[in-house]
Parts: C-alpha cells; sequence; structure tokens
C-alpha cells in the first residue's frame, strides 16, 4: 500500500509485518561496511516493547569495525566528493523514491521495533523521503560561497566537504532523523558512517541498502550497530573521522565533547528539552488546547520538541487545565501498529521505569496527579504508561525542569507576561517554545525574550525545511536545515587572487 492511501488495518500492517520480522529473526542485522554485511563476534537482542518478543540478534560492534568503517568511507571520500552535482542530486533524489516505495515496511518496523505509534511513524517514514528530497535539490548550490573583491584583490569563498563524518542518533523516532542528519551529509559529498541507537537498530540497514539500490557508491554510507559506550565513543574518537553530528542526551554530548576533543572534532549536537508552551488568557484556547495535547502527547512524548511544561495564565489556569486533563482521559493508549492508537508502549523498560519514577517525584514535591501516574495495562503486556498531568506544580520541582521524554505534562500558573517569561527560561535546557496570545505585540516580546532556538507563535512544532533546527544552552550547538546544515557538512574557504597592482612589501632590497 502507498504511503498516500487510506491508512491500512491494524490486522493488514500486522499481516505486513510478518514477513519482515521472520527474515529479521532468521538473518539478524550485520553492519553494514563498504557495501558488504560485516556480523563480528557478539550480538545483542533487540526487543518488541509491546510484548516484550525478540525482534532480531543485532551484530555488536567494536572499535575494530568502527575502524573498518572509518577506512571505507575515507576511501570512499575522495571520488564521491568529486562526483557531478548533477550526478549526486540524481542519486539523492533515487534514496528518496526508494524510502516512499518501502515507507510502509519502514513505518511497521519501526512501530514495532520503538513503540512509537504507526499513525506517527508512518508520517515519519514519508518525512525521511522528503529530506532526501530537499537537500537532493540543495546539492547544486552546497559549494556556493561569496564575492568579497577590496580595490586590489578579489576574494572568493567556497564550500568544500569536510570529510568522512560520523552520525549518531536516538532512538525516538530512528529512521526520520538519521535522515535529517545522513541526508544533508552526502548532498555536501562527505562519506558517513552511521551508529544507529541500540534500542532501535532494526531499520537502520534499510536505509543502507535504499542507498545501495538507488547507486550510492560502497564504503559512502557504512552502518554500525552497537552501544554508545564502546561503537559510539570508537566513532567519536576516531582520527579519520572529521565531524560528529549527534542526536541524543545532553551528557551523552558532553561525553562526545570530551571524546572528540584529542582528534579536535567539529560536533553538532541535537539534545534535551523542558520546552514550554504558554498559554496567555486572550489566546484562541480551543486551538491552543489541541496544540499543547498534540505536542506533549503524540509520539510517546519522547520527542525532542514536546512542550512538556504548560505555562498558563492563572485566571485560567484551573478550567484550561481541567480541560487538558479531559482530552487526556480520552486518549487512545494501545498497540503501537494499531492505525488507532495514539499512545504507544515506551521504548524500553528501563526508559519505563525512568518515566514512572516521575509519577512518585511528583507526589513527593507536592504536585498532583490530575490524570493518569501509573503504568497502563496495554495489549501484549508491554511497557505502556497511562498519559499523565500533573497540576499544582512549581519551577522548583523537578517535574518542571527534568526531561521526562514520556507522554507527562506538568502544569505551572504564571501572573503576567514578565512571570511567563521568567518561568519559561529558568531551566537549564533551550530548544523549543510555543506561546499562545491574540496581542501580537506581546507575542513578539515574548519570543525576543524566550531563551530557545525555535518559537512557535500560535501554532504546534511545524518544521520547514529550509530554517534553522537547533537548540541553545543545554540542548545543543549548531543548527541542521538547508544551507545551515552545510556550514557543518563543509568547510569555508577562501581564495584571494591580486589584480597585479597592489605593492607588495619589499624586504632585503
Ligand atoms: P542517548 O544520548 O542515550 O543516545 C543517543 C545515541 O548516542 C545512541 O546511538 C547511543 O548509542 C549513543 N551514545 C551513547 N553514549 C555514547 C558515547 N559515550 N559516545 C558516543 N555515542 C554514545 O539518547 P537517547 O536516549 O537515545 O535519545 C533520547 C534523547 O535524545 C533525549 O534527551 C531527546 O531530547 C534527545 N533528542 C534530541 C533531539 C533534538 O533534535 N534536539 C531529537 C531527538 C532526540
Amino acid at each position: 500500500m502507498s504511503a498516500k492511501s487510506a491508512s491500512p488495518t491494524f490486522e493488514a500492517n500486522l499481516a505486513r509485518l510478518a514477513p519482515l520480522l521472520a527474515t529479521l529473526e532468521s538473518e539478524g542485522i550485520g553492519h553494514v561496511i563498504d557495501g558488504q554485511r560485516v556480523d563480528g563476534q557478539r550480538r545483542f537482542e533487540t526487543h518488541s516493547p509491546a510484548d516484550r518478543s525478540l525482534i532480531a540478534r543485532v551484530a555488536e560492534g567494536t572499535a575494530e569495525d568502527i575502524d573498518r568503517a572509518a577506512d571505507a568511507a575515507k576511501r570512499a571520500f575522495k571520488p564521491w566528493s568529486k562526483w557531478s552535482p548533477d550526478k549526486r542530486r540524481a542519486v539523492l533524489h533515487k534514496i528518496a523514491d526508494g524510502i516512499e516505495a518501502n515507507a510502509e515496511d519502514i513505518a511497521v518496523l519501526e512501530s514495532h521495533d520503538t513503540g512509537q505509534a504507526y499513525r506517527f511513524m508512518s508520517k515519519a517514514a514519508v518525512r525521511a523521503a522528503e529530506n532526501f528530497r530537499f537537500f537532493a535539490d540543495r546539492v547544486l548550490e552546497a559549494r556556493d560561497g561569496r564575492s568579497m573583491p577590496t580595490a586590489e584583490h578579489w576574494n572568493i569563498s567556497n564550500r568544500v566537504p569536510i570529510g568522512p563524518v560520523g552520525i549518531i542518533t536516538p532512538w525516538n523516532t530512528p529512521f526520520m532523523l538519521s535522515t535529517w542528519k545522513i541526508a544533508p551529509a552526502l548532498a555536501a559529498g562527505c562519506t558517513v558512517v552511521h551508529k544507529p541507537a541500540e534500542w532501535s537498530p532494526v531499520t537502520a540497514n534499510i536505509l543502507a541498502r535504499i542507498c545501495r539500490e538507488a547507486g550510492l557508491p560502497d564504503g559512502v554510507l557504512n552502518t554500525v550497530h552497537g552501544f554508545g559506550e564502546e561503537a559510539g565513543k570508537a566513532l567519536t574518537e576516531h582520527p579519520d573521522i572529521k565531524a560528529i553530528g549527534f542526536v541524543g542526551e545532553s551528557a551523552t554530548g558532553s561525553a562526545i565533547m570530551r571524546q572528540g576533543s584529542a582528534t579536535l572534532k567539529r560536533v553538532h549536537f541535537e539534545l534535551g528539552g523542558k520546552n514550554p508552551v504558554i498559554v496567555f488568557d486572550d489566546a484562541d484556547l480551543d486551538r491552543a488546547l489541541d496544540a499543547v495535547v498534540f505536542m506533549i502527547y503524540s509520539l510517546n512524548g519522547e520527542r525532542c520538541t514536546s512542550s512538556s511544561r504548560l505555562l498558563v495564565q492563572a485566571g485560567i489556569a484551573e478550567t484550561f487545565a481541567a480541560r487538558v486533563a479531559e482530552r487526556v482521559g480520552k486518549l487512545t493508549v494501545g498497540h503501537p501498529l494499531d492505525p488507532k492508537t495514539e499512545i504507544g508502549p515506551l521504548i524500553h523498560e528501563r526508559h519505563f521505569s525512568k518515566v514512572c519514577s516521575y509519577f512518585d517525584i511528583a507526589k513527593q514535591d507536592g504536585a498532583r496527579i490530575a490524570a493518569g501516574g501509573t503504568p497502563f495495562g496495554g495489549p501484549g503486556g508491554g511497557h505502556y504508561v497511562a498519559p499523565t498531568l500533573f497540576t499544582s506544580a512549581d519551577m522548583s520541582m523537578r517535574i518542571a525542569q527534568e526531561e521526562i521524554f514520556g507522554p507527562v505534562l506538568t502544569v505551572i500558573p504564571f501572573a503576567d507576561e514578565a512571570d511567563a517569561i521568567e518561568k519559561a527560561n529558568s531551566v537549564r535546557y533551550g530548544l523549543t517554545g510555543y506561546v499562545w496570545t491574540n496581542d501580537m505585540g506581546r507575542a513578539l516580546r515574548v519570543a525576543d525574550e524566550l531563551e530557545a532556538g525555535m518559537i512557535w507563535l500560535n501554532s504546534e512544532n511545524v518544521r520547514h525545511l529550509p530554517t534553522p533546527f537547533g537548540g541553545v544552552k543545554d540542548s545543543g550547538i549548531g543548527r541542521d536545515g538547508g544551507d545551515y546544515s552545510f556550514d557543518f557538512y563543509m568547510e569555508t574557504r577562501n581564495i584571494c587572487l591580486a589584480k597585479g597592482t597592489h605593492a607588495i612589501p619589499k624586504l632585503g632590497t
């Protein structure tokens, strides 16, 4: 079924998944290095969050595997970087075609591997193709620079690809997020070693296969599975890897910065968030309600841009929170492959325990649980939690400060504009902010003051690919999107031409 047809049924999704699982069970998952499958000595297992069943045994990458992959990426770099922009553009479009053709397989596998609801994963697979198409069309301008003439010289800048790069990705929307990094790297002319997250390894090799079938030369994209502490660390320390594009936790970002320091690695970090949505009493409260609920309870709340703090003006706080609680009570928690499901099981037992630990923390800190606050007995007995709403909270509480990364929202009242800004900014993160008000002057004033890399006024997160994506404070370093991505994957050089008229200082005359 194509991604554009009507949504398939739960049974159709299960039927699509069955043969894919049979193949994974019998063949396991290896690394893809220089176009070849490599299995290595050790394996780890990946399980479904819905019923804890084994999905596959996966090659566990070592420093040696990373070394082989980096070597392949290094050898492939020169020829790939010399491909004409037209040829490179064409192959990236073919990859996008391949992703579209495989979008339904990717969606069901990713739902099964991560617990994310199919309704969101089907869109994520399509967005992955869009990422490739977007950067394919920008290949032609990737090298462009500026002309900066002076009276006697002409300065011309241009950009060249930085070399082989490492891409390290998390588990929350693994396929889509990996394309967000890999597509611009390839468009820039870099070669890639990708280390997917160990909790969601299943779809990464599909991308490698699609790339190969589209005509991407061997060694241009290499995939090494395994754990962050071993394979990930080795990648960040490898001398032939010139830059690391990383998406994950802030603490891991710090570790990568340390690990990469000896080889002066260029880093790009997209990290955690504790994003505020600020609702003023003059806002369109119906639209605000839809956005508030969507931005924390979609994708299981396992979403870096989720608005996990609802800052609501005191006069409407109680009634607005009651409306949110009513909606939360009606959310459909269920099997991730059921198209009706809005919230699936959390990725892993460890993450489930972390999210559940905040139910006690909230009570101990004096907050009220207005909805949820317990595990949920979902189909298959996996890592389900009830969507949760905390009220009577203040900024001193851990539920107001820490990234929970689950379907859990903390409501905090504010008095006025200044108080809203103060509360929004008093966390260590700064990824996104959302503001709801019909006073445009106020919207712009608040946007100016918010410490966040991305701000939406009267909107949920709607991504436009040319715009800069990234965070401030502990939420990241650098920007993705449009030309911003090329600044990371490329070196800007300046070439200075003399007109032959300037006086050259004469020594020894
Ligand atoms: P994580 O940091 O635990 O893991 C991410 C990746 O880093 C994995 O592939 C892991 O194996 C690897 N890794 C772990 N330790 C490493 C090390 N020492 N050296 C090299 N690599 C290492 O993050 P996660 O739990 O997979 O993902 C959830 C986090 O990702 C959340 O904090 C979320 O906010 C963040 N995230 C941010 C964005 C964004 O755009 N800002 C997007 C998605 C997710």
